[in-house]
């Protein structure tokens, strides 16, 4: 391939050529979620941003190293300074140990990306095993006069900062304005400005997450754990930081400027930011119930959707968008992006089928080249899944023997369409391409008569005829599953 990977940097603001700091390597670092209560649908949408670019450097051939952290602590209600602990929070409403609350929402946070069918991370660290790390960032910030410690807390110096560094340099906001708008909260008066972030903050007697430092007991900041983290895994400058476009300031900011302060040199080359998601126009939030949580709707369950949606269909339809605009989630793009996902398989199916012709109409070369260049301006899946869908039409047509296609280009029509399809957009191909119809019905109540007899047979010790059922069964890719409450079966 010789085409060269753009992708837009937030920090210029422009496209730029992607070079690695080291060839033949990437290094990303990927913010990762707070896990203080279930991950939601915009979440996913970031980290499936990020899983497409993790996966097209992987296809690219670069060796990659994909850090994205999980938050397990100091990260305050509201980003701000003052407030409680997300997780000790949670903790205390529902009487857990701050680290079953860690333990329940990783899991579940786990279990949702891989039904998303996203690929694990090369490194997931979290902020409590580098508590220490964090405290060494601080000392050095202290030694350089960078930090100031006041009544057990220490707080980053902005306006020392940005003496001769930039503060705002990635949200473009300038300091005088952040004078001018940070209000000063409850619990800040001990900052000197009210810009200024803390690094640790001294945990009250009913903070429950709590540990020992120079500076008494206490606490890490949010910002700090992400240069500690990215800074171990990656070094201290590296090639990519991610995350989602809401965590630009304060939170990359401060991330920019305490590392910067520490080794003199900015941390990161290109900072990629992925944009939200609004569910039927509106911003999705909890308390106003314009909300959905991923299995509400892959389950149907929810008041918002009539039917139930696959993990896959949601995936496509999320990849039809740029990652850098908003995508909008409604009943009516879910339903669009099924029928075409279906397409799009129904075209590959016909493909394996194809009859070829001894002539080629159909230039396999300028398509995958066309491919290539969609990716290459900065990982544009939309327009990638369009030249899916240009291939799908050449397909159709020559199913119909409109179109010429011979064995050689069939051979690497197929191969590369599953490539795009399987490894680039991680999509498994799992939907069912036939119809749903109303045989599923009857098929359910035909399987389960069979399970029926094979339980009755089993109870009679004739294991002859059950093991028959469930043979026939399996050949059919159907699989019974015993359990204590009886046999319940999936199909293959
Ligand atoms: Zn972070």
């Amino acid at each position: 391939m010789d085409q060269q990977l753009v992708v837009y940097n937030s920090l210029s603001g422009k496209k730029e050529a992607f070079t690695p700091l080291v060839e033949g390597h990437v290094g990303i670092y990927v913010c990762g979620p707070t896990v203080y209560s279930n991950v939601h649908l915009g979440n996913c949408r970031t980290f499936i941003s990020f899983d497409i670019i993790f996966r097209y450097l992987k296809y690219l051939g670069y060796k990659v190293r994909y850090v994205r952290n999980i938050t397990d602590a100091g990260h305050l209600e509201n980003d701000e300074d003052a407030g409680e602990d997300r997780i000790s929070k949670r903790a205390r409403l529902e009487q857990l140990e701050p680290m079953e609350v860690v333990q329940r929402y990783t899991v579940d946070f786990h279990n949702t990306l891989a039904t998303f069918n996203t690929l694990p991370p090369s490194i997931e660290p979290t902020a409590t095993g580098h508590i220490m790390e964090q405290i060494e960032l601080i000392k050095t910030l202290v030694d350089k006069g960078m930090a100031y410690e006041v009544n057990g807390s220490v707080y980053f110096d902005v306006l020392k900062y940005n003496q001769h560094h930039q503060y705002g340099i990635l949200s473009k906001r300038n300091i005088e304005d952040l004078i001018h708008n940070t209000r000063t909260l409850d619990g800040q008066i001990d900052k000197k400005n009210p810009q200024d972030f803390a690094l640790w903050k001294k945990a009250e007697p009913q903070h429950i997450m709590r540990w020992p430092s120079p500076w008494g007991v206490g606490f890490p900041g949010w910002h700090l754990e992400c240069t500690a983290m990215s800074t171990k895994y990656l070094g201290e400058t590296f090639d990519i930081h991610g995350g989602g476009m809401d965590l630009k300031f304060p939170h990359h900011e401060c991330e920019i400027a305490q590392a910067t302060a520490i080794h003199q040199k900015a941390p990161v080359r290109y900072w990629l930011h992925a944009n939200m998601l609004t569910l039927n126009g509106k911003k999705m939030a909890k308390s106003t119930g314009n909300n959905i949580l991923p299995h509400e709707l892959f389950s149907g369950e929810n008041k918002l959707f009539s039917k139930a949606y696959s993990p896959e269909v949601v995936r496509f339809f999320m990849l039809q968008a740029h990652y850098r605009s908003i995508v909008d989630i409604s009943e009516a793009a879910l339903a669009a992006a099924e029928k075409g996902y279906q397409r799009l398989l129904e075209a590959l199916t016909q493909l394996a089928t194809l009859e070829t012709a001894a002539t080629n109409a159909f230039d396999f070369e300028s398509w995958q080249a066309r491919c290539h260049a969609a990716m290459n301006d900065d990982f544009n899946t939309p327009v990638l899944i369009a030249h899916l869908f240009d291939a799908a039409k050449a397909i159709k047509s020559a199913h119909n023997n409109q179109l010429d296609i011979d064995a050689a280009t069939k051979e690497k029509l197929q191969k590369q369409l599953e490539v795009f399809i399987k490894e680039v957009l991680g999509l498994e191909m799992k939907l069912q391409h036939k119809k749903q119809s109303a045989d599923d019905g009857l098929a359910t109540a035909t399987i389960s008569l069979l399970l029926e007899l094979r339980d009755q047979a089993r109870l009679k010790r004739d294991f002859e005829t059950a093991d028959q059922i469930r043979d026939a069964l399996l050949a059919l890719n159907i699989q019974p599953n015993d359990g204590k409450d009886g046999t319940t079966f999936n199909i293959q």
